[in-house]
């Protein structure tokens, strides 16, 4: 790969388009900003509606070209090998260029790359284990049969905060069972997909099976969850942006996978060991700034070690340390978004108003060595919460828990499921039966106990209620994007009278 932060910096990012880095039709190109500085540190493509329908039609005739639509299910396996070790080789310099796009600490980024070539791995793995099904059907010399077969140009639209890793989750099986792919990345990083792209065609992919149009999601976005080509929609983003492309893929009946924001709900019992409780709700909620979309960003904790707990926890937050993404011993960095900052200063500020207090941190950081225009936003527990407060009850993807006490259960349970989300949940407890009452009432397609933010590829995940459907991961994901093919075969060799009924 060539492409690393320096051939970045103070360049011009293209398109990736038929197997080809090209120029947006319109001639625009928009500034990426470096969260450590405010500073801007390069451009890339403004994509409108002509280059999104010149993306979707080389995806269309790459899924029609015999290269790809031919070839066997281990040759595609294979080149998905050949990527995931262009990976590995480039794991590196993915990371910086990551960090240095959306203030992501390196080492948090470093992990990530180094462990997508597994994931790419597993899921080529698999394009040669996708199978249909022989069915019954009641009738003789008939073989009734269902085929699983690729969707066709799958639509990706991918967030900023971890946005490789979450779009291997959902390329690597799409391109095994077969489909060709058209990327949308945030507007706000989106120099590491186009280094992946370089990758892609590295590894030899077929032109056109992966495409990438970079720009807003009001030009690129819009005009790609609008375009007729697209056999299915990949979104990962927030509920309100889901909400606006699940409206838009409906009008060409397009089916959706939305993988959305989260409101997460973190218990605390008071038979744990409180440090390490401290440590899972701390790290559920202020790793990657708390911008995560599993955030445990709600705690709830039993009355009676709720004064223990607090302390333990203020003590531990006081301990974060706030830096430079790049720094070793950086435990949180800066938001991705000048946006982020102020959003999450404003839901700190209409909690305090409605009765919730600050009892750590709560602005920006103080500290000679970040640089003043950085966004960084300190770790902040905020206590006396309640459901009903804003900033309880939408998702502020920042660097903010909110505290409450609970009873018992009853009231625990109620409390937790009291949010339009459903994405995850953790709960802290040496009593099984509990954590089974839990995970068995608790309404979130992730349930985390004894420990929380752990997750695997090779199970699925998603969320309930506004926090989307579709599932990423395991063997589940293969379902997504294939589709069934009914096929009835009578090997009888004489068709029978139509007009004969033969009633039993
Ligand atoms: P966002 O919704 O603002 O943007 C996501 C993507 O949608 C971007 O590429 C953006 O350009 C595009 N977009 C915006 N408007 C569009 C439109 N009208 N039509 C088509 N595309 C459009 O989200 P974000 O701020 O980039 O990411 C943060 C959100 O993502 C949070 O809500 C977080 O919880 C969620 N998220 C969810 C998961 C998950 O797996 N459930 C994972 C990561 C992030």
């Amino acid at each position: 790969m060539k492409t690393t932060v320096s051939t970045i910096e103070g360049s011009r990012q293209q398109l990736f388009i038929g197997g080809e880095f090209v120029a947006p039709k319109g001639g625009n190109y928009i500034r990426s900003y470096n969260p450590t500085t405010g500073e801007p540190w390069y451009e890339f493509a403004e994509a409108d509606a002509d280059d999104v329908a010149i993306a979707v039609a080389a995806a269309s005739a790459a899924f029609r070209n015999p290269n790809w639509r031919r070839m066997t299910q281990t040759d595609r396996g294979a080149l998905l090998r050949r990527l995931a070790e262009l990976v590995r080789a480039n794991a590196d310099a993915l990371a910086e260029i990551e960090t240095r796009d959306n203030g992501k600490l390196l080492k948090e980024t470093r992990a990530q790359m180094r462990a997508m070539p597994d994931s790419y791995h597993y899921f080529a793995g698999m394009a040669d284990k996708l199978q249909g099904d022989t069915i019954p059907i009641n009738r003789l010399d008939t073989l009734n049969i269902n085929l699983r077969e690729p969707l066709g140009v799958v639509g990706m639209i991918t967030p900023w905060n971890s946005p490789l890793m979450l779009l291997t989750g959902t390329l690597a099986p799409c391109l095994a069972i077969g489909n060709t792919v058209v990327i949308k990345p945030s507007e706000h990083a989106t120099a590491s997909t186009l280094a992946l792209a370089e990758l892609i065609q590295e590894a030899g992919f077929p032109a056109g099976v992966v495409n990438v149009v970079t720009g807003t999601g009001q030009s690129a976005g819009e005009a790609l969850t609008r375009h007729a080509g697209v056999a299915k929609y990949v979104f990962t983003g927030s509920t309100a942006t889901g909400r606006r492309i699940a409206g838009n893929a409906a009008q060409n009946l397009v089916p959706c996978s939305m993988e959305l924001g989260g409101k997460s709900p973190h218990v605390v019992f008071g038979d744990v060991d409180i440090e390490h409780a401290v440590n899972g709700v701390v790290s559920g909620v202020f790793a990657a700034a708390g911008q995560t979309c599993v955030a445990g960003s709600r705690c709830f904790v039993e009355a009676s070690v709720y004064d223990r707990f607090i302390d333990a926890l203020i003590s531990r937050t006081q301990r974060i340390r706030v830096g430079l993404p790049t720094a070793e011993d950086t435990d949180v960095g800066p938001l991705a978004l000048a946006d982020q900052l102020s959003k999450v200063a404003a839901y700190v500020a209409s909690g305090v108003k409605e009765g919730a207090k600050v009892a750590v941190g709560g602005g920006r950081p103080q500290k000679a060595d970040l640089a003043p225009g950085g966004w960084y936003f300190e770790p902040t527990v905020m206590v006396d919460a309640q459901n009903d407060m804003a900033f309880m009850l939408d998702e502020l993807f920042g660097p903010v828990v909110g505290v409450m006490a609970f009873r018992d259960e009853a009231e625990m349970i109620e409390l937790a499921n009291d949010t339009r989300y459903g994405l995850a949940s953790g709960i802290w407890t040496k009593d099984i039966d509990r954590a089974l009452r839990f995970a068995n009432r608790i309404e979130a397609g992730t349930v985390w106990v004894n420990t929380y933010r752990s997750a695997s590829f090779m199970s699925a995940n998603g969320g309930f209620k506004e926090s989307g459907y579709g599932r990423r991961g395991g063997f589940e994901v293969m379902h997504e994007f294939s589709r069934l093919k009914n096929v009835i075969i009578d090997y009888s060799g004489a068709m029978q009278d139509p007009f004969v009924i033969r009633l039993k």
